[in-house]
């Protein structure tokens, strides 16, 4: 069945109704989720969201990938960060130049044969992305890639990696390049997978290559590109990861209230005590002001304009901050019942924390707008 971007809401209440829901909390219970939420988004085309039409995909824009984001996370942020680092590759691979990176593994990323991450991250790396160890030496035909890669997103199941590697380190950013790499071929080892509350279904974890050969044709991205290329794309993580965030506040106010309006103390609703309901209106106009600060960055991703490099950090910024204190906010209102598993919002205040590192620590966030002083 194909299906068209107009029909993304729909697709995405499908997906969640019957692949998160049902199944979330088992995944969260056994560590470890399902490698169904990449064949049921792959039968929904939700894999292929930003890959162009005519290559087989929905043809869908970064509005789109912002709908999914903030739409799943009402549920689990785990599974669209998941399903997103998965089709990110395949929407990359699918304009490669290279025949056998849009004609063969792209479509298999679609379709869910094969699964996708992008691998920055080291043991001693992270928001000092420049200083990466993991090296790429030149020899004939192709490249020798070893090193050791942390924190990766599907690292439990993926097998197709766009991984950044140093091919000078003197050179610092600028010797940095990008590589496809395939878990099927000699010299990839996959390492520790972590146990993270809430984050199960992201699949967390480590690899290791030792002499990998990678051919020329599997460089991605050249030395002074790959930096680049990569500190581009970081604008719609930093973007998507608020719209997660603001899935998750939604999804907890929207409980808060609901709750709120059943539960009675001193014979009157919940709602109704002023202290309570002031806390939640906090709430309610934290996720607006988030809301219209991630949709802003996420239009002008969009638009391709250079503004959403300091809307993308200040909506990340704002969500790294407030979503803890939103959700805990949330629970405060529910009372004991506010606390239990099945009402996700543990999960979620776990995922908050997550949001708060992935793609770009609040610190880092700090650090990005303050440049904006002096352009
Ligand atoms: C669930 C999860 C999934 C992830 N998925 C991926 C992935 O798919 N691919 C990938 O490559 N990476 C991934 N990451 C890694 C993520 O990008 C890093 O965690 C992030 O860049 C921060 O790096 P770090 O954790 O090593 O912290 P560090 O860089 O060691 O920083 C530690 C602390 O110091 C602060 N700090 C660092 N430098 C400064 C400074 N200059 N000024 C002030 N404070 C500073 C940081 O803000 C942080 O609070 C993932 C992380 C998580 C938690």
């Amino acid at each position: 069945m194909i299906y068209s971007i107009s029909e993304l809401p729909a697709l995405l209440d499908r997906y969640a109704n019957e692949v998160i829901k049902p199944h979330i909390l088992d995944w969260e219970r056994n560590h470890h989720a399902s490698t169904d939420i990449f064949t049921k988004a792959a039968e929904l085309g939700l894999l292929g969201l930003e890959t162009a039409k005519d290559k087989g995909g929905l043809g869908g824009r970064f509005t789109d990938k912002f709908m999914l984001a903030s739409s799943l996370s009402e549920h689990s942020m785990a599974v669209p960060f998941a399903l997103i680092n998965s089709q990110n590759v395949a929407a990359r691979l699918s304009m490669s130049a290279t025949a056998r990176h849009h004609e063969e593994i792209a479509p298999a990323l679609r379709a869910a044969r094969r699964v996708g991450c992008t691998a920055l991250t080291e043991p001693g790396a992270g928001s000092d992305f420049a200083a990466i160890q993991t090296s790429a030496t030149k020899t004939d035909g192709g490249w020798i890639i070893s090193g050791t890669k942390a924190w990766i997103t599907n690292a439990a199941t993926a097998d197709t990696i766009m991984l950044y590697a140093q091919t000078d380190p003197e050179k610092g950013w600028r010797g940095i390049a990008s590589f496809l790499i395939d878990a099927h071929k000699p010299g990839f080892k996959r390492g520790k997978i972590y146990d993270l509350i809430g984050g199960h279904a992201i699949g967390a974890g480590e690899f290791h290559l030792n002499d990998y050969y990678a051919p020329d044709e599997d460089m991605l991205a050249p030395p002074g590109e790959a930096f680049k290329i990569a500190m581009s794309g970081i604008n719609g993580a930093r973007t998507y990861v608020a719209a997660m965030c603001i899935g998750m506040i939604r999804n907890a106010l929207n409980q808060a209230i609901l709750y709120g309006k059943e539960r009675k103390s001193f014979g009157q609703p919940l709602l109704s005590h002023q202290g309570l309901k002031w806390s939640l209106v906090d709430v309610r106009v934290q996720l607006e002001s988030l809301t219209l600060l991630a949709e802003k960055a996420a239009r002008e991703i969009d638009q391709e304009s250079p503004n959403a490099v300091l809307s993308a950090a200040m909506a990340k910024k704002l969500a790294g901050e407030i979503t803890i204190p939103a959700i805990t906010a949330c629970i405060q209102s529910m009372g004991a019942n506010g606390l239990l598993e099945e009402k996700h919002l543990g999960h979620h205040l776990a995922c908050a924390k997550i949001a708060a590192y992935t793609d770009g620590s609040t610190e880092i966030m700090n650090d990005r707008i303050a440049a904006s002083f002096h352009s």
